[in-house]
């Protein structure tokens, strides 16, 4: 599987994890009145699920594929953002 193919899964988990997530503060919210601790888990939830990100990185160069320069983006790119290597092509050995 290539690089951008991983970090497209990992960004559709993501989604989903949110989607959960915003599901679950509802659900308390509903339940028990307004809660900040449900917030917190569901934002510490989503931090802890979101590690392999910091994974997804170039193997030519090492620059994160979810990165447009210094800001964060929730959808991989097809091409090193550095070195302009394609990511969605099988590693080069
Ligand atoms: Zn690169």
């Amino acid at each position: 599987m290539t690089l951008y193919e991983c970090a497209r899964r990992h960004a559709i988990r993501m989604a989903w994890a949110l989607l959960i997530a915003i599901v679950f503060v509802l659900a308390v919210d509903w339940a028990y009145g307004h809660s900040t601790i449900a917030f917190a888990i569901a934002i510490f939830g989503l931090i802890w699920l979101n590690m392999p990100m910091l994974g997804f990185n170039c193997p030519r160069c090492g620059h994160n594929a979810f990165f447009r320069g210094v800001i964060v983006v929730p959808w991989p790119r097809k091409t090193c953002g550095k070195c302009g290597l394609e990511l969605d092509r099988p590693a080069e050995s």
